[in-house]
């Protein structure tokens, strides 16, 4: 049991509160924030508040610490979670995965590196030079992809502005062998357009910032951001020296140099890009500055022709299968231009993703010659987000939440229910709040919001955002989580022509439906998938292998947006669900970003949503505490006169027995077939202090 520091520093259990109160759960948070102790367990869940501040308990002794050792034996850390799921993985040849949840400026992404480099210190003891190399290969990803999938927002000034879920592949020496990445719904909008006090993603500043005198003036760039468009926003100091990081991380990865090159390039193409302005006489359109236009061809390798026919017409097929050129009104080569931007960004990211993921793939694994090839996943994907102004974005990004808030209920309960039934042990159901109904107000076939939209999309002519919101009004009515004025016509907050409001397990969100079809179709002219396909770049064909269709063969109906994101997290459930889990459950403390600040009123919003009281309750509802009979004597034999220095029953069990006999809780256990389950903790709290005051 984790009570080694003493309770000035509150309980560093939740199981162990006196009262499974909101106001207890608060006070203790409190408490062990204001003493530095960051984290907290609920059973095997640790529970993490943002110090915004540097804390020194990360180094190599804290690492030996936790190192082989049970989840109580120390106080709570990542590093006891991490060594947990690490030791199941290894000692059981289970596959695991850490989920790490919480809002956007939570501590994920820092806790998922801190985790990362847990497991890669405590393995390959030998220095295997193929392990260290994957080892460098895992860690330096993070920096790559924290420069193209990171942006300053204004809840964090290093926000990761996609989702991750990263596999790290074990041998049967517990060595990493390899590993791989997914990653989910970059925010690709960004790269055209970021809120006030917002930045793009980093990748453009470093480039600006860092990139050679001679670099810049090759790709036809100054080295000021305030001069493109796309990153008029003010710079930060740190990108010039992440620049250089960043590329020695790519050379690291084994990236080439002309790969690197034409990375570089296509960021440069997407900077000029944003800089090319439209003008029109009233018939013709024409593009304002045509030097940009050749930039870009050179940078792309492709015709400068090319380029301005793509930013000016669209080829279509004509319903006689005939093929003519188009030309696009100026808003049209707007929406083009800044349509081509996102889509040369995201899919910039996913090929530098997979990139990664051939390098670190595993290679020529038999596991007749080594064993079985376990995995644990690390999961640090956006939390819950509720701005001012709620667009597609957040609507995917809190389906998400929903999806993995419906996990955790399925995989908490599942756990405990099937150890009791393991251990030969009854239990009691404990309720909670299911939040499959939400998940079925999106997602459900037919009835679901993306079925809806998705019909406003394949439906030909003109179907407005306020047309598809008049839909799901009519067909939600009924459904007690959604709202809408037109619904409720009292609530003034609503917009008639504008807003939905679901209300989700976290809270109510209102979302605005402008620009929901535009994201959820996610056009792009074919023209320029093809123009990309033929340029003389290998690296952007490989890019666009869509770009080789002609315009006839093209499918009209491509997979939207939100059921392609829906379709990805499906499946990232799925390989979760079949992995033993481990919980690390974020919560952000201020929104100052300060290191002193513990909001009473946001923290105690959070400690709700996440369910973390519920979270004690079941852990206490059944057994607080549970120990194999060994390890629990092991720790207390020295606290009853049968069992110390050794017992001399017919098994440890028996032993066990005694001791609780003797301490007089024993209506307050159970005897499993290999474990000790201990229901409250108060019990096991006295046995703690009295083995304390004896050694
Ligand atoms: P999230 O991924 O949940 O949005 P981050 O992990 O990026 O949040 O954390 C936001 C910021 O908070 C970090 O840039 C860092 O400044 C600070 N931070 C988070 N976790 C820690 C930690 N364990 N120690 C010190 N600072 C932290
Ligand atoms: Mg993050």
């Amino acid at each position: 049991m984790a009570e080694l520091e003493g309770l000035e520093f509150g309980k560093s259990d939740f199981v162990l509160l006196d009262e499974v109160t909101m106001e207890q759960f608060m006070e203790n948070l409190k408490l062990r924030f204001e003493k530095g102790r960051i984290y907290t367990f609920i059973g095997e869940v640790v529970v993490s508040v943002n110090p915004y501040r540097h804390m020194d308990i990360y180094g190599k002794e804290n690492i030996e610490a936790y190192r082989g050792r049970e989840l109580y034996e120390n106080p709570p850390h990542l590093y006891a979670v991490s060594d947990a799921a690490y030791k199941a993985m290894k000692r059981r040849a289970k596959d695991t995965c850490i989920v790490i949840s919480g809002e956007s400026g939570a501590g994920k992404t820092e806790a998922s590196k801190y985790i990362m480099q847990y497991i890669a210190a405590i393995t390959n003891p030998s220095q295997r030079a193929e392990v260290e190399s994957v080892k460098n290969v895992l860690l330096k990803s993070n920096c790559v992809l924290e420069a193209f999938g990171n942006a300053k927002t204004n809840r964090n000034d290093n926000s990761s502005r996609f989702g991750k879920y990263m596999d790290i592949n074990f041998n049967f020496n517990g060595d990493p062998t390899g590993g791989h990445i997914n990653n989910y719904l970059l925010e690709k909008s960004r790269v055209v357009q970021q809120q006030n006090g917002e930045r793009n993603f980093h990748s453009f500043y470093q480039l600006l910032r860092g990139g050679s005198p001679e670099m810049l003036e090759a790709f036809h760039l100054q080295s000021n951001p305030a001069l493109y468009v796309y990153t008029r926003e003010g710079t930060s100091s740190n990108d010039r020296s992440n620049h250089k990081a960043v590329m020695t991380a790519l050379e690291v990865i084994g990236f080439s140099k002309e790969e690197i090159d034409s990375v570089y390039r296509i960021l440069a193409t997407i900077l000029l890009l944003g800089n090319i302005q439209f003008e029109s006489d009233g018939e013709d359109v024409r593009i304002v500055d045509l030097d940009a236009v050749n930039h870009i061809a050179e940078l792309t390798a492709t015709e400068p022709d090319n380029v301005s026919k793509g930013l000016l017409y669209r080829t279509v097929a004509t319903g006689g299968g005939e093929v003519i050129e188009k030309g696009h009104s100026e808003q049209d080569a707007c929406f083009g231009r800044d349509a081509f931007a996102k889509a040369l960004y995201e899919r910039l990211f996913g090929w530098i993703v997979g990139r990664i993921n051939s390098v670190i793939e595993v290679k020529d694994y038999n596991p007749v010659l080594h064993g079985k090839n376990t995995v644990i996943g690390v999961l640090d994907i956006y939390g819950f987000e509720i701005f001012d102004n709620n667009s597609f974005e957040q609507f995917c990004i809190n389906y998400c939440n929903e999806k993995l808030q419906q996990l955790f209920i399925e995989l908490i309960l599942r756990q405990e229910q099937d150890e009791y039934q393991r251990e030969g042990i009854t239990w009691q159901h404990i309720d909670y709040f299911n939040n499959q109904i939400i998940v079925d107000l999106v997602e459900q076939p037919h009835k679901g919001i993306i079925s809806i939209l998705d019909e406003a999309c394949l439906t030909v002519g003109k179907v407005t955002d306020t047309v598809c919101l008049d839909s799901m009004n009519t067909k939600l009515a009924q459904h007690p989580h959604y709202t809408s004025r037109k619904l409720n016509p009292t609530d003034k907050t609503l917009d008639f022509q504008k807003h939905f409001r679901i209300r989700h397990y976290a809270g109510d969100v209102t979302y605005s439906v402008e620009g929901f079809l535009d994201k959820n179709k996610d056009l792009l002219f074919q023209d320029f998938k093809r123009l990309m396909y033929n340029s003389a770049n290998p690296v952007l064909t490989e890019m666009w292998p869509d770009g080789q269709l002609s315009i006839t063969e093209v499918t009209k109906r491509p997979l939207t947006a939100a059921t392609l994101f829906k379709n990805s997290i499906v499946a990232l459930v799925d390989k979760l669900a079949c992995k033993e889990p481990y919980y690390v459950r974020c919560i952000k403390p201020n929104e100052m970003k300060s290191p002193m600040l513990f909001d009473d009123a946001r923290c105690q919003h959070q400690v709700a949503y996440l369910g973390l009281l519920e979270n004690v309750r079941v852990r206490r509802a059944g057994f607080a505490y549970r120990q194999l009979y060994a390890r629990f004597l092991q720790r207390y034999k020295m606290t009853c006169e049968y069992t110390w220095p050794n017992h001399l029953m017919a098994s440890d069990r028996e032993a066990v027995e005694a001791i609780v006999t003797q301490h007089g809780f024993q209506d307050d256990v159970a005897y499993g077939h290999s474990k000790l389950f201990v229901r409250t903790p108060r019990s096991l709290f006295t046995l703690e202090q009295e083995r304390a005051a004896l050694i």
